[in-house]
Formats: C-alpha cells, structure tokens, sequence
C-alpha cells in the first residue's frame, strides 16, 4: 500500500483492510473483487492484485506466515528488493540494508558526492551498516532522506551536513541518476490512471455495460476508452461477462 503513496493516505484502508483480513489467509481466501473495493482510495490497483496473489503464495507455500528471509520475500508476487529488505529488517530484524529513493539520495550526495549504480548504492548501504541495531540505522536513514536530504535538500538543518561530501566539496547534485532515486511521479488528473480508478469505483458495487462505462467517461475519445478498458482486462482486475463488465473475481 504504501509503494508511491503517502503514509496519511494509506492509515485509513490499511486499518478497514486489517479489519477485514486479520491474517494473509483471510485475504488469499477472498475474491481478488473483495480486495478491489476494500483498496478504495489507494490507486495502482495492480497493486492490489499482487497483495492478494502474495497472500495465496503465504497461504500455500508458508503455511499461512509471512517469511522473513530476503530470498523467501522475493518469491511473493508484487514484492521486490526494496520492500523484501524493508520487510526482513523493520518486522523481523535482519541484518539486511533497507535502499530506496531516500537512502540513494542520502548515499549519494552524502558519502559519495557522484552518481551510484546499484550495485554499488547496495555495497555502500552494507558497508555502512552497524554490527546491530540494523533497523533503526535503516530508519534513520529513510528519515534523514525524507526530511532533510529531500530533492531540494534541507542542509542548513541537516544532522549530518558536517559529514556531508557533497556540502564539503560541491558540484552538481549527484542524487537525480542515482540508483533507486526514483522520477517524478506522471500528473494523475486526466491520465489513464485517473480514468482505470474511476472505472474500477463504478463497478465497485455492480457490473457495468459498455454503454454505461463510455457514459462514465464522457469526453474521452474511443481509441482511448478502449485503451484503458483493455489494459484493465489485461492486467486482471476486470473480466467481461456476455455484455458487462464487472470486477474481476
Ligand atoms: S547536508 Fe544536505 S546534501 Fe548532505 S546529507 Fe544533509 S541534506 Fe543531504
């Protein structure tokens, strides 16, 4: 839930979402249509796809327990190397690096000042590790990238600024190609994305005809409608039924 959305905006369905799914298995035994309407709000419902395949994968494959391991949080559906790392260390204190956009700003403007690649980002995020307290150095440095070390850096503010390569020695700002610093996020309004969460919203509660859905997304040309029930289809979340269109089961 929280990949590309902030933490405000996921308190309140990840709570209705726990209500409804105490453990992975109450969501693997649900149809993937109970889990579109409780993702209500959230956007990126492939997402939501990959959540209720991970939980059949916890179900079937680990006996119903989210793994801890890195290797073993790999195999499940919608999760890769950030959220397994993330995971392995904040619930179940692995000795493992946590690396996303935060961190790879942080490493690279503090500790390298030049551009990272992967591997090199993952080396250095181990390198800097401490023998233990592993999660809470990791969360300090989601912090330190997510207030301080942001795009337009904070750094008269920064707890580190003193260590601080990039400060100390100047140049142009080595974070934007680093690795895992991500891209700005497209414009929602009026984009495809927009257009998916107002067609799964209306099927929420019923199955729609074609006519009904065109009407819903009135002003937008055909080439387009067709485009973005096509992706909806292709990616799972919707099936036809005869002459409707309902969320997928
Ligand atoms: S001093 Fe500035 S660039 Fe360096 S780590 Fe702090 S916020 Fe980032």
């Amino acid at each position: 839930m929280l990949q590309q959305t902030q933490t405000s905006r996921v308190v309140g369905p990840w709570e209705r979402f726990l209500r409804r799914f105490p453990t992975p298995t109450s969501c693997a035994d649900a149809s993937l249509a109970d889990v579109l309407r409780l993702w209500e709000g959230l956007g990126y419902h492939r997402r939501a796809k990959a959540l209720h395949a991970a939980a059949k994968t916890i179900r079937d494959r680990f006996n119903g327990e989210v793994p801890s391991s890195v290797p073993d949080l790999l195999e499940l559906p919608g999760v890769g190397d950030y959220t397994a790392h993330a995971v392995a260390s904040f619930a179940f204190d692995q000795h493992v690096a946590v690396l996303d956009t935060n961190v790879g700003r942080v490493l690279a403007r503090a500790i390298a000042n030049r551009t990272l690649r992967r591997a090199e980002a993952k080396t250095m995020a181990y390198e800097l590790l401490p023998r233990s307290g592993a999660a809470a150095f990791n969360q300090s440095m989601l912090d330190l990238g997510a207030r301080f070390c942001t795009s337009s850096p904070r750094c008269v503010e920064c707890p580190v600024a003193r260590h601080c390569r990039w400060r100390r020695d100047g140049g142009a700002d080595p974070a934007p190609k680093s690795a895992g610093v991500s891209r700005p996020q497209s414009v929602f309004v009026g984009s495809n994305r927009q257009l998916r969460g107002k067609v799964l919203a209306s099927l929420r509660h019923s199955s729609r005809t074609e006519r009904q859905l065109a009407t819903l997304l009135d002003g937008v040309d055909r080439g387009r409608f067709d485009e973005v029930l096509e992706s909806l289809l292709a990616d799972g979340l919707i099936e036809r039924k005869r002459s409707s269109f309902q969320l997928a089961q």
